[in-house]
């Protein structure tokens, strides 16, 4: 059994009266900062000046700073950069300005597992990884929720490191949630398997191929688009509440024959050798080092297969059918 940790196992009291700086206010920097902020706890911002993030945090009542001063005397650094840029931040802005017995934090353990980023032994390093996107982080704790947390130790200097980290964890609301204790290579292995095979990458794929495999056979796209991507929602909402069976015991009992009957034809022992494949690249570092590859070869093969994505016809459909879906708060990016 995975060991849990809840508000009590999770004093907040490591980080009261000393300062947290927050790296990048995005996606989980604004979560993160606001959340520490309304537990009383002192937040610095570091943003890049001029950018529309760094506009949020005015508005937010922060006054984003540079890292060099962000760094100095904080108890704790969060480093909520896109991974693919944190190497060369950590090099240049972060490390110069670490001392002894600051702790180090990271929502991903990508850099510090493959090895991106070095810190020295002197130096505490942690993840506390939310288990659910920014916004989420923050609206949860809003009403007085949170989203459940990963919580590992690469490296303890002081004997205080997970003391911090708990703290940290409780300061976002995650300890009302439930904070899972891991380690850096299973967060960052499973993390990227889940979104390549599951999440992103395996259901983006599958609800492509079924949305094709209906038009190009002549039926209406709005009718595949409402068949293959919005009904997906309906059916995952099932599946969160009360996991297959009760998304079987909700749908009739034709949609749960070929449910049973059709599924293992879509995937089969030969789907699951390429998920081995894909772990595989994972646990080597291979897919690591083409990613940073890409990035630092300037996203070519990233943006292109992007575009080509953001105007397929699946995608061309849906924005205009969302557009009269009032009660979905249509996003459009
Ligand atoms: P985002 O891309 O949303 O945010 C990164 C922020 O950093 C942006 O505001 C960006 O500014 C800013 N930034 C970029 N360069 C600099 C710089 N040199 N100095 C200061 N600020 C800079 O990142 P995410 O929140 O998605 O990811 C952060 C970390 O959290 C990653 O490790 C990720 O793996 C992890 N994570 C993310 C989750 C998510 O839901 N997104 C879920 C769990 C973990 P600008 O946009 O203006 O360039
Ligand atoms: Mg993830």
């Amino acid at each position: 059994m995975a060991k849990m940790y809840y508000e009590s196992d999770a004093p907040i009291t490591a980080l009261q009266g000393k300062t947290v700086a927050i790296v990048g206010y995005g996606s989980q920097g604004h979560a993160h900062a606001q959340n520490l902020r309304d537990s009383g706890i002192q937040v610095k911002i570091a943003e890049l000046p001029n950018t529309a993030n760094y506009k949020l945090a005015v508005e937010h009542g922060f006054q984003p700073t540079t890292i060099a001063e962000a760094v100095k005397g904080a108890a704790l650094i969060i480093i909520t950069l896109p991974d693919e840029i944190q190497s060369k931040v950590y090099e240049a802005e972060i490390k110069p300005n670490l001392t002894s017995g600051q702790t180090l934090g990271f929502c991903h353990g990508f850099n510090i597992h493959f090895g991106y980023i070095k810190p020295a032994n002197n130096i505490n390093v942690v993840m506390i990884a939310p288990k659910g996107p920014g916004h989420l982080v923050r609206s949860e704790y809003e009403k007085g929720g949170g989203v459940p947390c990963l919580i590992a130790v690469y490296q303890d200097a002081d004997k205080n490191a997970k003391n911090v980290a708990l703290a940290w964890a409780n300061g976002i609301g995650g300890a009302r949630a439930g904070i899972i204790e891991t380690t850096f290579k299973e967060e960052t292995e499973t993390d990227l398997f889940g979104e390549q095979v599951v999440l992103c990458g395996g259901l983006t794929a599958l609800i492509k191929a079924g949305f094709e495999t209906l038009v190009e056979a002549g039926y209406q796209p709005e009718i595949a688009y409402f068949e293959c991507m919005h009904e997906v929602k309906l059916i995952v909402d099932l599946m969160y509440q009360g996991g297959m069976s009760y998304m079987r015991y909700s749908i009739s009992n034709t949609a749960e024959y070929g449910d049973l009957t059709r599924g293992p034809r879509i995937v089969t022992d030969q789907t699951k050798a390429e998920m081995k494949k894909i772990l595989g690249e994972i646990t080597s570092g291979a897919f690591a080092k083409e990613w940073v590859d890409e990035y630092k070869g300037g996203m070519k093969n990233f943006n292109a297969l992007y575009q080509k994505d953001y105007d397929c016809k699946l995608e061309t459909v849906g924005r205009t059918l969302r557009k009269m879906m009032k009660w979905i708060k249509a996003k459009e990016v």
